[in-house]
């Protein structure tokens, strides 16, 4: 088998992959890249052909994140005849979400943010429903190319990191034996508020294996019960002293996570039933999407929807802000990462000189962004240490309380470990982490299994496998 990396695997960047099973053509996901703009940010295409003189009868969109999926439509344009297969709610969200992706470009170039044409269109976007073909978890479905020399099928796992998350195992003929391939894309081996924890095979040939947390110890030291607790005594205490909660959130995912606890915590009695909570924007049509599926998906408890939890919209007027920000309340807004000029911006920029309130960070807030800065004002030895949210705005000294919580949706590298460790693959390829992210998984698999052939694809090199 052939195996190429179409998008940056120095980091989270564009998660693509092209194999080549004994002649036919597959692409592992067809992400952008969130650090890269326009067509710079798409996974290269063009070298399916130029690199590996290969075509693309299949693309598998493991889950509904763009950096798994942004690029779908136009992968579509380089090869008309794919078809793409994915879980039902992977394509509810697809649904959703390519279109407000396609909206959200134009918009940004009609108000000048970007030079860039958009990708696609909402126009583009209609001919396209027709390729996505769904599958139910563990069902084998047939993805032999027209060229290829013997049937490849592919079987869905459920991942445990976002709704509708998947790995894929492909079985194929080589050389008159059969092999196996499994590609665990993001993982969460352990359960989260909504989301049960992953389900894989016991065994494969060929492991393809995320490393986002390779290079971090801290995940492995902090349990979500612990986390869980930390965060319903922080929560509890900004509202008993009157004050407003922000918890920054990624629309996708997080957002609903975080609404299902709440919704837990008022009916354990940790935080009081009449505090009210807004919401605001697409995390609640995706909210609709979790709730519709959840007797068809993995879930810890059926019963529990977003939805469950009494929910307001925030409020269009400044006065109106204004008012709701008098607190006690609680605002789960996006974005994750505080950028400007979204809502969470906005109102941390209103919230983080009053000591009464506080926010809650629940993502992994990266190097550079304001959620970073406001943290690291927060931690900061001087009290009331500056931050700069915006542009033009302060710098402004910080006296809420800030906090941060790892409710993450990604395996730890023990978790890691422990997948190599039961699939007991003779390869496995690390992908979807930094540098340091990899070489840690590959010392570590080295020593502990030295009969595997340990992997570390390049980004644009066709490895043969
Ligand atoms: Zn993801
Ligand atoms: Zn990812």
């Amino acid at each position: 088998m052939k195996f190429l990396p179409l998008g940056d695997t120095d980091g989270i960047g564009a998660s693509c992959h092209y194999l080549d099973l004994n002649g036919t053509g597959l692409v592992l996901d067809a992400g952008t890249d969130p650090q890269r703009s326009g067509t710079d940010s798409l996974p290269r295409f063009n070298w399916v052909n130029e690199r590996a003189d290969g075509y693309v009868d299949h693309a598998l969109i493991t889950h509904a994140h763009h950096d798994h999926m942004g690029g779908l439509p136009v992968l579509v344009q380089h090869f008309p005849h794919v078809m793409a297969h994915m879980t039902d709610a992977t394509k509810r969200l697809l649904s959703f979400l390519l279109p407000s992706s396609a909206r959200l470009q134009q918009k940004r170039l009609d108000r000048g943010e970007t030079t860039e044409p958009p990708l696609f269109t909402e126009d583009d976007l209609d001919a396209l429903e027709h390729l996505y073909l769904t599958h139910d978890l563990e069902v084998p479905f047939d993805l032999t190319g027209p060229k290829g020399a013997s049937s490849v099928t592919g079987r869905f796992y459920t991942a445990g990191h976002i709704l509708g998350s998947v790995g894929v195992e492909f079985t194929f003929q080589e050389w008159g034996r059969e092999r196996r391939v499994f590609y665990t894309s993001d993982t969460n081996m352990h359960p989260q508020t909504i989301i049960r924890g992953g389900e894989y095979p016991d065994s494969t040939d060929v492991l393809i294996l995320e490393t986002t947390h390779g290079a971090e110890a801290a995940p492995e030291q902090t349990s979500r019960p612990e986390e869980r607790t930390r965060f319903r005594e922080t929560l509890a205490q900004v509202l008993a002293r009157g004050g407003t909660a922000l918890i920054p959130v990624f629309v996708m995912g997080r957002a609903q996570e975080i609404l299902v606890l709440l919704g837990q915590l008022k009916r354990e009695g940790a935080i009081p039933m009449d505090v009210p909570i807004y919401t605001a924007g697409s995390m609640r049509a995706i909210a609709e999407i979790y709730d519709d599926t959840r007797t068809t998906t993995p879930r810890v408890n059926p019963d529990d929807q977003v939805f469950g939890v009494e929910q307001h919209r925030v409020p269009y007027e400044a006065e109106a802000k204004r008012e709701i920000l008098d607190g006690p309340g609680i605002m789960v807004v996006s974005s994750g990462m505080m950028f400007e000029p979204t809502l969470s911006n906005v109102l941390a920029r209103r919230m983080v000189e009053n000591e009464e309130d506080g926010v809650l960070l629940v993502g992994h807030p990266a190097d550079g962004t304001p959620a970073r800065r406001l943290l690291d004002a927060a931690r900061s030895d001087e009290p009331g240490a500056p931050v700069m949210l915006a542009d033009g705005h302060g710098p402004q000294p910080v006296h809420c309380t800030v906090e941060r919580f790892r409710f993450s949706g990604h395996s730890d590298r023990q978790d890691l470990l422990s997948i190599v460790e039961r699939l007991a693959p003779e390869q496995v390829l690390l992908v979807h982490g930094d540098p340091e992210a990899r070489a840690w998984m590959a010392e570590h698999i080295e020593a502990d299994h030295p009969e595997m052939a340990v992997h570390r694809p390049d980004w644009g090199s066709v490895l043969e496998v």
